[in-house]
């Protein structure tokens, strides 16, 4: 049976169809010129620092508001794959190791970065 976290993750892997043939290096620009955690660290503190949050919350607060989560989530998925670690496209690392199977059956991407 299907649980109610694999759909979740097959809704986003559907999702990230949409930049199944976008370049990896125009993800990386878009990444890089875009993201959140991009730009300078603000002056005050995230509120969210001292909170005790699970990886799930931390990664969700941590790129609350980015506008390129999808470009930042495929572009890991590619690079990192089943190997991806630490916080990259709003989802923790344990969650993108579930996406990343439901991501390869999707089926074929401009660049798949190095097979894992
Ligand atoms: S989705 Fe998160 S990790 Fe990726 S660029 Fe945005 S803020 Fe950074």
């Amino acid at each position: 049976m299907t649980s109610y976290n694999d759909l979740w993750l097959i809704g986003i892997a559907w999702r990230l169809d949409r930049l199944r043939w976008a370049p990896t290096a125009l993800l990386t620009g878009c990444v890089r010129s875009h993201g959140l955690c991009m730009a300078e660290f603000p002056a005050d503190e995230p509120a969210w620092l001292d909170q005790q949050l699970t990886d799930r919350e931390l990664a969700a607060a941590m790129c609350q508001g980015c506008p390129v989560t999808d470009e930042c989530l495929e572009l890991e998925l590619r690079s990192g794959g089943a190997d991806t670690g630490g916080v990259w496209g709003g989802l923790s690392a344990d969650d993108r190791r579930e996406l990343h199977a439901h991501w390869l059956c999707r089926g074929e991407r401009a660049e798949r970065g190095v097979a894992r």
